[in-house]
């Protein structure tokens, strides 16, 4: 088995009827790029910044951001990077930036909105980010984006930075992609919309199923509700897949479920375009997706979004629709 995917760490995800897939990674600092290089990633779908700020003692300076971005921009190759914007906040905290004591920090300060909030802080990242484009195929992602009001706040600040730089004479990208971020149930239900103004959604089951399932993820007593299969999350997934797709997007997913065995059948049946995982489960969902028919599985996703009740239906749909194949 590891010989098998020990071959597959050079191949494109292609499924046994030819439909190709797009494997990522999923960093948090650029040190993860010797096991993403390793595994033979297609891309990194999701670079977690916030480290970039936790494992500092102050705000990062634009400079250290730069060389950051930088190196993983340049070990990639052209492949694509997406660097989500920082995402503090709810269990992340800077112990240089104080924020208030809060009764829900999952549902309070957090990324884009402390974004937003403190320009000078997403102004500093935004122009790190520009500057490094010119080093490799970078994507942008807001994290927790909930309104079109914000994304398109968001993108603004991002234009306005970009235009600076030009004007400065800084070689800047003109083939930066900005995204956002699926997480927040709002903007899931409103994704056709969202599709209008973004380049690409990246679906964060994390916490779209935390937020969808009012359930706190990093709670024991609740965890039986973290149900990636059930056909509320799947209904959702397949709406922002769907919408992206109706205005020539392209959507992913970078939450947990992406590498997950059972979701990934019902995810190529849903036309997924990428999935980003943490870099051990590439050569594995790589090896799953050989011997997966795209077209056969669109029946799968039809039936788990249409027929199915609830998670334990999907588990045994997929069970019954991978086994018979
Ligand atoms: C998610 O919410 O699924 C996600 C990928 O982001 P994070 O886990 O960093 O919140
Ligand atoms: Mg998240």
């Amino acid at each position: 088995q590891k010989a098998e995917w020990a071959q597959l760490k050079t191949a494109k995800t292609v499924t046994e009827d030819g439909q190709h897939f797009e494997v990522g990674a999923n960093i948090g600092t650029p040190k993860d790029m010797d096991a993403v290089l390793a595994n033979g990633a297609e891309a990194v779908g999701l670079y977690r910044t916030e480290f970039l700020y936790m494992d500092s003692s102050e705000l990062p300076t634009e400079d250290d951001q730069f060389e950051a971005y930088k190196t993983v921009l340049e070990q990639m190759d052209g492949k694509p990077v997406v660097v989500r914007t920082m995402d503090i906040g709810g269990d992340k905290k800077l112990p240089y930036l104080p924020l208030p004591h809060e009764d829900n920090p999952f549902l309070g300060y957090r990324a884009i909105r402390i974004s937003l909030d403190r320009q000078d802080i997403f102004r500093t990242q935004l122009r790190a980010l520009l500057r490094a484009s010119a080093y490799g195929n970078l994507r942008i992602m807001f994290p927790m984006i909930g309104t079109v009001n914000e994304f398109k706040a968001a993108k603004k600040v991002f234009l306005e930075e970009k235009d600076k730089l030009v004007k400065e004479g800084v070689k800047v990208s003109d083939n930066i992609q900005t995204g956002m971020m699926m997480e927040v149930p709002a903007a899931a239900v409103l994704a056709d919309q969202f599709a209008k103004v973004a380049d690409f959604f990246s679906i964060g089951t994390n916490d779209l199923i935390q937020y969808t399932m009012a359930a706190d993820r990093g709670n024991d007593r609740v965890s039986y509700l973290y149900q990636p299969y059930n056909p509320s999350i799947l209904r959702l997934v397949k709406h922002i897949i769907d919408s992206a797709h109706k205005e020539g997007k392209w959507a992913g997913m970078c939450g947990e479920a992406a590498g997950d065995p059972i979701m990934v059948p019902l995810l190529v049946g849903m036309g997924l375009d990428e999935f980003s995982m943490s870099a051990t489960s590439v050569l594995r969902v790589r090896s799953q997706m050989k011997g997966l028919s795209a077209s056969y599985l669109k029946t799968l996703a039809e039936r788990a979004t249409t027929e199915s009740v609830t998670n334990e239906d999907n588990i045994k749909l997929v069970k019954e629709f991978t086994e018979k194949h």
